[in-house]
């Protein structure tokens, strides 16, 4: 990585600030009367994602969004951040930092006088929680870009019958299920060539010539 990647904190509206000094320039306690009663920063990950724009993308943006805690977002001019809602673990119980004085420098970097507690999100125009958000925005905002995915899925078989274990397990108990051993013309042979002692001989020659 040759350049520092983007903050990974929800991006706030831009503005100077009256106090110069930088974040990491307060003293502990301001910090702490800044902070005090939130812990947002500490419970999220954003990441900086290439725009989509082929069906492939946004199929994988969907299915991302299929999973818990999953989200994307969009801000104006265009950039995707791909979002995650975990809390790190050395958020205490407290919901103080158990590590503080040798926290990441992006943790420090990052101001309480123009985070997201204070200032309004940067212009977000697009939230996602959820694949069909995503799909129905898709429909909505990049009708061409929907018909491309609504053709690549189509292009792609459903694939292949879904197992139904539970009925599997029942015949297999019964019988009706025969398990054949792999013909041994199948199985690849990753032992080394040469009787146990050939290959100690192999070993200590070796290790003689070096
Ligand atoms: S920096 Fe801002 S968002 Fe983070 S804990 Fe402090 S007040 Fe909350
Ligand atoms: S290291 Fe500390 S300050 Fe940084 S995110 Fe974790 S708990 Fe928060």
């Amino acid at each position: 990585m040759n350049r520092r990647a983007a903050d990974p904190h929800h991006h706030t509206v831009a503005g100077p600030l009256a106090d110069r000094r930088r974040a990491s320039d307060l003293a502990a306690v301001e910090n702490a009367d800044l902070c005090s009663g939130c812990v947002t920063c500490c419970t999220y990950i954003t990441v900086e994602v290439d725009a989509p724009r082929a069906a492939w993308e946004y199929d994988q943006w969907i299915w991302a969004l299929y999973h818990r805690g999953v989200s994307l977002y969009v801000e104006r001019p265009e950039r995707w951040f791909v979002h995650f809602g975990t809390v790190c673990e050395h958020l205490n119980q407290a919901g103080r930092c158990d590590i503080h004085g040798r926290h990441p420098v992006l943790c420090r970097d990052y101001d309480p006088r123009s985070c997201e507690r204070r200032r309004p999100l940067a212009d977000v125009v697009a939230w996602f929680d959820r694949g069909d958000e995503l799909e129905a925005w898709l429909a909505r905002q990049r009708p061409a870009h929907y018909q491309r995915l609504l053709a690549y899925r189509r292009q792609t078989p459903a694939g292949p019958p879904v197992a139904d274990a539970l009925a599997d397990r029942k015949a297999l108990d019964q019988g009706l299920i025969g398990i054949s051993e792999p013909a041994a013309d199948t199985i690849p042979d990753t032992r080394e060539p040469g009787s146990p002692s050939d290959r100690a001989r192999a070993r200590r020659g070796a290790e003689e010539r070096t």
